[in-house]
């Protein structure tokens, strides 16, 4: 089989950051790291060459990243970034410019995706110079967004960065027609729900988190429940809320329930934060 060279390109580096998240964590940093563990694990694969267009803290113009492509004769080119909008915008997206990229920035996306578990932004067209100026099919990665304080985390977890360039790398292989073999398989994804922030305004407030599923707010129901006074048990299968049975989650030995029906049981009201759904205030029943 005839040997196929890819090139990486860390997008940004040097006097160029990119975007920063909400803990300051910086997009050249994030996208450097991935395109080095791309390396690490396609190192390994027979038929495949990489190379990266920077492997350090430096500063590359977008058309010299083209031109060392193009001077290689690169098979596929991959740039690397990390979106950056609102502090709720969320998933991950592909880019292509050219009619020769487009199978190949399905390919990615759908690698990609599965790997990261993100939301599902799909395949964009966009008139990136990296993607414009080079000759051979080649693709954009925006893999989360780093202003999303859930992403941002999850964009520079180790887990994380291992599962989803072993995704990308992949993809690469699969887009060139080369058989993909793993050294070492990384841990399949666990499922992961958005945190709930919750304040529960007793005395003292207190500060919990919950998940969100599907848009419903589920909370841990011993300690929330507990802490506004609740006789919480558990039976058959079933979290109790003052001896009534409720619609119960487990989830890793913990016992969810909705939040509406905890503190509709325990007389309690619950809000939602206007601006940030994800932050949630219960104010208890006052002791009598
Ligand atoms: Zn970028």
């Amino acid at each position: 089989m005839a040997e196929k060279l890819v090139v990486l390109d860390p997008g940004h580096g040097g006097k160029d950051p990119g975007a920063s998240g909400p803990t300051k964590k910086r997009e050249k940093d994030f996208v450097l790291t991935m395109a080095l563990k791309v390396e690490e694990i396609l190192k390994n694969v027979p038929n495949v060459t990489v190379s990266l267009t920077r492997r350090t803290d430096v500063y590359i113009g977008l058309s010299d990243r083209a031109k060392i492509a193009n001077r290689m004769k690169a098979d596929f080119f991959v740039s690397f970034h990390a979106n950056s909008l609102f502090s709720t915008s969320h998933g991950s997206e592909t880019f292509y410019k050219k009619d020769n990229s487009k199978s190949a920035a399905q390919v990615l996306n759908k690698a990609m995706v599965d790997a990261s578990k993100l939301h599902d932004r799909g395949v964009k067209y966009g008139n990136f110079a990296v993607i414009r100026e080079t000759t051979m099919p080649s693709v954009l990665l925006e893999v989360g967004f780093i202003s999303n304080p859930t992403e941002e985390r999850l964009l520079f977890d180790p887990e994380f960065q291992d599962r989803v360039a072993q995704g990308i790398s992949k993809g690469i292989c699969d887009y060139m027609g080369v058989k993909f073999v793993v050294d070492k398989p990384v841990k399949p994804a666990p499922v992961t729900y958005p945190v709930m922030e919750v304040t529960v305004h007793g005395e003292p407030a207190q500060k919990f988190e919950g998940i969100n599923v599907n848009n419903v707010t589920w909370l841990p129901s011993r300690p929330i429940g507990e802490y506004m006074g609740g006789r919480i048990g558990y039976k058959k299968g079933q979290v109790t809320i003052n001896g009534t049975p409720v619609e119960t989650m487990n989830i890793a030995g913990t016992g969810y329930v909705k939040a509406r029906t905890l503190t509709d049981q325990l007389g309690a009201k619950l809000f939602w934060g206007k601006d940030n759904p994800t932050i949630v205030d219960i104010y208890p029943k006052e002791a009598v």
